[in-house]
């Protein structure tokens, strides 16, 4: 068996912490970091940007060329830049988060993102944050993490960040819209929000994010003990259908 370097798959609902959380762990063991939500965040961006319709499939694939990931201050990909203008902090406004999903269920356009996802994490030693990277964009990942926690400690967690009132109207509106992105992400009809029949479920409800981070370190130490089959998904290219 070939000994390859270790890809961790982390996949999660909304406000699952996936991002804070993977890129912590990923600086805690020397890992590289890739946000892959900031992909299907960028094009929804130019969507909205441009009026383009967030069905059509061509218009969407058209998009892919001008998004690009980039790194932060620590190396990790957890930036995007369009047309090389950094946008990070746009992709975050609320209208792309109400409009991302529907985005993201076009096959063509993940078809078209596969790939490039794919050969980031080509080199290993990576902790890859989505929805379907563990079942879909890498498969033979030697670790799978489906991080969860329930929706009123999402809400809450995001409501937070926001410097909402926990029992406001903004907060139940924050709850709502989470909840109403997750129902879309798990009921589409290609690579759909689940985890993968081989991942651990990390559950954070009431854990610090020291806590958190501290159990996918744990699992990462773990995993690198025992030899990944694979560390990257076969060149065949699926469609991108779970
Ligand atoms: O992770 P984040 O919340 O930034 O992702 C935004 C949206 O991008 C998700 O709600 C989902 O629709 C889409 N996404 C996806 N597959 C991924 C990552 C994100 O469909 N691997």
């Amino acid at each position: 068996m070939t000994l390859l370097p270790l890809v961790v798959a982390l996949d999660g609902p909304a406000s699952s912490g996936k991002s804070s959380v993977g890129a912590a762990a990923a600086q805690a063991v020397g890992f590289r970091f890739c946000d892959t939500g900031l992909l299907y965040r960028a094009i929804t961006w130019l969507v909205l940007l441009r009026g383009i319709d967030p069905a059509d499939p061509v218009g969407l694939v058209a998009l892919v060329g001008e998004v690009e990931l980039a790194a932060d201050e620590f190396g990790r990909l957890a930036r995007v830049l369009v047309d090389g203008q950094d946008v990070t902090d746009l992709v975050h406004a609320p209208e792309v988060d109400r409009r991302v999903s529907e985005v993201a269920r076009v096959g063509e356009l993940r078809a078209a993102l596969l790939q490039r996802q794919r050969a980031i994490a080509s080199g290993g030693r990576i902790v890859v944050a989505g929805r379907d990277i563990g079942t879909v964009v890498l498969p033979h990942a030697g670790l799978k993490v489906f991080l969860d926690a329930s929706a009123e400690e999402r809400g809450r967690r995001r409501a937070e960040e926001r410097d909402l009132d926990p029992d406001g109207p903004e907060a139940r509106a924050v709850l709502a819209e989470l909840q109403r992105r997750d129902d879309l992400d798990r009921n589409r009809p290609v690579a759909p929000l689940r985890p993968a029949p081989d991942a651990i479920h990390i559950v954070t409800d009431g854990n610090t994010f020291e806590q958190t981070v501290a159990a996918v370190v744990a699992a990462i130490h773990r995993a690198g003990d025992i030899p990944a089959r694979v560390a990257t998904a076969p060149a065949a290219d699926d469609g991108g259908r779970a």
